[in-house]
C-alpha cells in the first residue's frame, strides 16, 4: 500500500528533511524538527505523488487516500486533545501548500478551517474570547473563499470599508465581537451571491475543498510560468500540509513573527526579523500593522520606538533563539524562519535555507567556515559565481527611487551615471574635461573603442550580449545595456526618444548593466570591497581549483585591472583593438588602402614602433605570466573612412585622392565578411601585416627582458585558421621573424606559436592542425556562430522568440551549447591532443567567464579559461566549484 500521507509533531514525524522530494520543502522541514524536538505544531503531510497521481488520473484522488487522511486526522486529534468539527472542542487547521522547490505566488495559505456557526462558539468559549474567535472566523471566510472558492477578496475588503465608515470607526481593532458577527452574516450573503450557493460549513468539505485547491494551484498560469521560468518540472507536483492551528492573535502575551538567524543582505551575525504582538502570520506580511524589531540591537539600530521581542516578551525570545542556533547548527546554514507565540507558549511554523545577497552569502560562508560548522569546501560550495558580478562593481542602492525610461539586455554589469553623448568623439573630448559621460549609440564598432573607453557606461539600441558593445563593454568593465529597442535615436538633433519622453545630450541618466535598465537622473550608488571575506574566499577557491584563469584584454589599464583581480595570464589580447588609437588609425587606412606590397609596408613601419610599445606595457605588467597576443583578425574595411571628412583626413595624409580612396573602400566591401577575408586570410595574402605584429611582439619582449630582467612568455595565436596548411604557411614565417629579432637583439624570445580553434573544420582536424600548433584556444563565439551559422551580431533580434519558445534554454552566445558547440570542442581537445601530447588548451570565448560553460571546460580537461578582467574571480571561484564536483 502507497503511503499518501506522512505525520509530524509531538516530538516524532514519519518524514524527515532527506524526504524533500516526496514532502516538499515545508512537509520535510516541519518534520525534521518535530525529530529534534522542536515545539511544532502537529499535523500531517500529502505527499507531491499524491500531486503526481491526481494529474495522471484525471484530477482524481488514489483510491485508499481519504481513508489515510481520515485516520491522520484522528490521531491528529488525540494528539492535540480536540475534535475537528466539534461545537465545543473544534480542531482547527491550516492547509499549506509546499513544493520541493520554493515557488513564491503559488496558492499559500488557508488558516483557520474547521470554523462555522457551531465551532466558532466553541472557540469563543475555550478561548474566552469571543471577539477573537469572530475575528478568527471572518478571516477564514475571506481567505477560503478567495483561495479556494474563487470569490475575489476586494468584495469582502468593501463590505469592511463600508462597515467601518458607517459606523465610525477608523482601525479593526475598534470592531467588537458583535461588529464582526454581523460582517460575517454579510460575508456569507456576499459568497451566496457570487457563486449561487453557500459557504461550505461541513469542515470535511472544507478541508478536501483546501487540499483540491492546493493541487489545482500547481497547474495555475502562475505556477506553471514560474516553473519554466526556474526549470522545475511539472512532474514534481506540490505536497499539502494540514497542521494544527496555533493562534498569534490570541492577546499580548501572543504573537507572530518571521526571522533570519543572521542579517540576509550584510551576512552579519546576530538575528535579523520582525515580529507582531497580538496577530495572524498574514497581518507580518499585509503590512497593515508595522512590525516590532526581534531584537534590541535591530531596534536601536534602525532607531525604532516599539520594544522589541527581546524586550516585550523576554522569556519566549530566549527560547526562540535557542532553536534559532539548534536549527542553524542542525542545517548548517542561515535559517529563514516563521513562528507564533500562543498565549506564551513558542510554536515554529516553518524552516528554511534563507535566501541572501551576494554580500551576505560570501560572508556568512567564510564565518561558518571558521565557526567550523561548514568546511572551506563547503564555504567554495555555497556562494553562486555569477552573483559575485554584484560585487566587482558599483550597484545602485536598493533603497534608491528608479525612474526607468529604458530596458534592453543586461550586457555588462555595474551601474553609472553621467551626461548622455550621442558621439564617440565627444565622449572622449567632454572626458578629457573631467566630466562623467554615458555614450548611447545605435550600436558600436571598434571606431568606438576610445569613446567607450572614455563613457562611464554604454547603451545601444541594437545588438545581443555578444554584440560589439557587449563584449568591449565587459571586457572594460564597464557597465552596458545593449539592444534597448525602445530608445529611437536622432543622432543629428542628439536627442533620444524613449517612452514618450525626450532625452537631450547633456542630460543625466543612470545605466544599470545588471538589469538592463537606463535610468533618469543620477542614482544613488555603492561601492565595491573586494578584500575581507571576498579575498579570503578566492584564496580558498584557488587552492583546490585545477583550471588555470586567464583574462581576455588589451589596454594596459584593462590587463592590470585583471591582474589584480588574479588573472594568471593573458589568454586573448586582441590586437585590432589596439589599431584604432587616434594617433595609429591613419597609419593603418594607409596601410589598407595601399594598392601594394611596398606602400603596404611603408605603412606598416610607422606602425611597428607603437604597436611594439603596446606589447611593451602588456609584458611589463604581466612579468613572466604568459601572454596570448591574436594577430590581427577583422575584416580590413572594419578600418576604412565611413564619413567624409575621414576620407578627406586619410587623402591628406597618404596623398591619395579621395575618389580612388572611395574605390578601394567599394572594392573591400564584402557581403558577408563575418565569412570573408578576415583571420589568418588576411596573414596569408598579405604576410607583412603578421611579419610587424610578430615583430612587434619579439621586439618587445627583448626591450623589457633586458630592461626588468625578467623573461616574457607570449603566445602568438592565429586566428580563423580552417586548414593544417594555413598554420604551417604562418607558422614558418613568424618563427623566421622571432629567429631575426633574437640575431637583432641578442636575446632569444620565448614563445609558442598556436591558434585558435573557432571554425567546426579547426575542430574536426584538430590532429593536422596540432601538427603545426603548440597550443590551441577555443574561440566558441566564432565557433558557436559557425556551427549554429547563427549571426552574433544580428541573432540578438530573433534570440528572445527562440529562448520563449523553449528552442533554445539559454542563449547559446552566453552560455556554451554543450551538446553542438561542445562536441566540437570536446573533438578538438581530443584529437588535437591525440596528435601532440601534453598540447596546451585554452578557451578564449565569452563562454570563457560562464560558470556552466566553465564546468564543462573542467570536465574535458582543459588547462585555463579566459575571460574579460571583472569576469576572473567569478571564473576562479567556478572554476573551484567545477573541481569540487568533478571529484
Ligand atoms: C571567438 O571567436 O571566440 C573569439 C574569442 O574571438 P573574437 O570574439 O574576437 O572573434
Ligand atoms: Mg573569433
Amino acid at each position: 500500500m502507497t503511503q499518501w500521507v506522512y505525520a509530524f509533531g509531538g516530538g516524532s514525524a514519519d518524514g524527515d528533511a532527506s524526504a524533500r522530494n516526496l514532502l516538499g520543502g515545508k512537509g520535510a522541514n516541519l518534520a525534521e524538527m518535530a525529530k529534534l524536538g522542536l515545539p511544532v505544531p502537529p499535523g500531517f503531510t500529502l505527499t507531491t505523488d499524491v500531486c503526481t497521481a491526481y494529474y495522471d488520473k484525471g484530477q482524481t484522488y488514489p483510491e485508499d487516500l481519504a481513508a489515510q487522511v481520515d485516520e491522520a486526522l484522528s490521531a491528529l486529534e488525540v494528539k492535540v486533545g480536540k475534535v475537528f468539527g466539534d461545537a465545543s472542542n473544534p480542531l482547527l487547521v491550516s492547509v499549506r501548500s509546499g513544493a520541493r522547490a520554493s515557488m513564491p505566488g503559488m496558492m499559500d495559505t488557508v488558516l483557520n478551517l474547521g470554523l462555522n456557526d457551531e465551532t466558532v462558539e466553541g472557540l469563543a468559549a475555550l478561548s474566552g474570547d469571543r471577539r477573537f474567535a469572530l475575528d478568527s472566523y471572518r478571516r477564514f471566510i475571506t481567505m477560503y473563499s478567495d483561495v479556494v472558492l474563487g470569490v475575489s477578496h476586494s468584495i469582502f475588503e468593501e463590505l469592511l470599508e463600508q462597515y467601518k465608515e458607517d459606523h465610525d470607526y477608523q482601525l479593526d481593532t475598534e470592531l467588537c465581537a458583535d461588529d464582526w458577527a454581523h460582517l460575517i452574516g454579510d460575508y456569507k450573503k456576499a459568497v451566496q451571491k457570487a457563486l449561487g450557493k453557500p459557504f461550505p460549513t461541513d469542515p470535511r468539505e472544507q478541508l478536501w475543498g483546501a487540499i483540491s485547491a492546493v493541487f489545482a494551484s500547481w497547474m495555475n498560469d502562475r505556477a506553471n510560468t514560474y516553473r519554466r521560468l526556474h526549470d522545475i518540472p511539472a512532474s514534481w507536483g506540490t505536497a499539502v500540509n494540514v497542521q494544527a492551528m496555533v493562534f498569534g492573535n490570541m492577546g499580548d502575551s501572543s504573537a507572530t513573527g518571521v526571522a533570519f538567524t543572521r542579517d540576509p543582505s550584510t551576512g552579519d551575525t546576530g538575528y535579523y526579523g520582525e515580529f507582531l504582538i497580538n496577530a495572524q502570520g498574514e497581518d507580518v506580511v499585509a503590512g497593515i500593522r508595522t512590525p516590532q524589531c526581534l531584537t534590541i540591537a535591530m531596534r536601536e539600530k534602525m532607531g525604532d520606538t516599539q520594544p522589541s521581542m527581546e524586550e516585550a516578551l523576554p522569556e519566549v525570545y530566549a527560547q526562540l533563539i535557542a532553536v534559532f542556533d539548534k536549527l542553524e547548527r542542525h542545517y548548517r546554514d542561515m535559517q529563514d524562519i516563521e513562528f507564533t507565540v500562543e498565549q506564551g507558549r513558542l510554536w515554529m511554523l516553518q524552516t528554511r535555507n534563507g535566501k541572501r545577497t551576494a554580500r551576505a552569502a560570501l560572508k556568512i560562508a567564510c564565518d561558518m567556515a571558521e565557526e567550523g560548522l561548514i568546511t572551506e569546501e563547503e564555504a567554495i560550495l555555497r556562494v553562486d559565481p555569477a552573483a559575485l558580478d554584484q560585487l566587482l562593481h558599483p550597484t545602485i542602492d536598493e533603497n534608491a527611487p528608479r525612474d526607468v525610461i529604458a530596458k534592453g539586455l543586461p550586457a555588462s554589469p555595474g551601474a553609472a551615471c553621467g551626461k548622455v553623448v550621442f558621439d564617440s568623439d565627444e565622449a572622449e573630448h567632454l572626458a578629457s574635461l573631467g566630466e562623467k559621460v554615458i555614450l548611447v549609440r545605435v550600436e558600436t564598432s571598434p571606431e568606438d573603442i576610445h569613446g567607450m573607453h572614455a563613457a562611464q557606461a554604454i547603451v545601444t539600441a541594437r545588438g545581443g550580449m555578444t554584440s560589439h558593445a557587449a563584449v568591449v563593454a565587459r571586457g572594460m568593465g564597464r557597465p552596458c545595456v545593449s539592444g534597448a529597442g525602445e530608445i529611437k535615436i536622432n543622432a543629428v538633433e542628439k536627442t533620444l526618444i524613449t517612452r514618450g519622453r525626450t532625452i537631450r545630450a547633456g542630460d543625466i541618466l543612470t545605466v544599470d548593466g545588471a538589469t538592463g535598465e537606463v535610468l533618469m537622473g543620477e542614482a544613488k550608488m555603492i561601492k565595491p570591497e573586494l578584500t575581507g571575506n571576498f579575498a579570503q574566499l578566492m584564496g580558498w577557491a584557488d587552492k583546490v581549483r585545477r583550471l588555470g584563469v586567464r583574462t581576455n584584454a588589451e589596454t594596459p589599464a584593462d590587463v592590470q585591472t585583471a591582474k589584480e583581480f588574479g588573472a594568471e595570464g593573458i589568454g586573448l589580447c586582441r590586437t585590432e583593438h589596439m589599431f584604432f588609437d587616434a594617433d595609429r588609425i591613419a597609419a593603418v587606412r594607409e596601410m589598407i588602402l595601399s594598392d601594394d606590397q611596398d606602400g603596404r609596408i611603408a605603412a606598416l613601419a610607422k606602425i611597428l614602433p607603437m604597436q611594439r610599445n603596446d606589447f611593451v606595457e602588456i609584458f611589463r605588467i604581466m612579468g613572466d605570466l604568459p601572454c596570448t597576443i591574436r594577430l590581427l583578425d577583422p575584416p580590413l574595411h572594419e578600418f576604412l573612412p565611413h564619413t567624409e571628412d575621414d576620407v578627406k583626413a586619410v587623402s591628406a595624409a597618404t596623398g591619395i585622392s579621395a575618389s580612388a580612396l572611395m574605390e578601394r573602400a567599394h572594392a573591400l566591401n564584402e557581403t558577408n565578411p563575418m565569412l570573408g577575408h578576415r583571420g589568418c586570410r588576411l596573414g596569408i595574402t598579405f604576410p607583412e601585416i603578421y611579419e610587424m605584429q610578430a615583430r612587434a611582439i619579439f621586439e618587445a619582449q627583448a626591450l623589457v627582458e633586458k630592461e626588468t630582467g625578467v623573461k616574457p612568455v607570449a603566445e602568438v595565436m592565429i586566428p580563423l585558421v580552417a586548414t593544417a596548411k594555413e598554420l604551417e604557411i604562418l607558422k614558418v614565417r613568424i618563427a623566421a621573424i622571432a629567429d631575426e629579432v633574437a640575431g637583432e637583439a641578442g636575446v632569444k624570445p620565448e614563445y609558442l606559436i598556436g591558434t585558435m580553434i573557432e571554425l567546426p573544420r579547426a575542430a574536426l582536424r584538430a590532429g593536422d592542425i596540432a601538427e603545426h600548433a603548440q597550443f590551441f584556444s577555443f574561440g566558441t563565439n566564432d565557433l558557436t556562430q559557425t556551427t549554429f551559422g547563427l549571426s552574433r551580431d544580428d541573432a540578438g533580434k530573433f534570440l528572445g522568440s527562440y529562448l520563449e519558445a523553449g528552442i533554445f534554454e539559454k542563449d547559446p552566445f552566453v552560455s556554451l551549447d554543450q551538446d553542438g558547440v561542445g562536441d566540437l570542442v570536446r573533438i578538438g581537445a581530443e584529437r588535437g591532443r591525440a596528435a601532440r601530447e601534453g598540447l596546451k588548451l585554452g578557451i578564449c570565448g565569452e563562454h570563457g567567464g560562464d560558470p556552466a560553460s566553465i564546468r564543462f571546460c573542467e570536465q574535458i580537461g582543459l588547462d585555463y579559461v579566459s575571460c574579460s578582467p571583472y569576469r576572473v574571480p567569478i571564473a576562479r571561484l567556478a572554476a573551484a566549484q567545477a573541481a569540487l564536483q568533478n571529484k
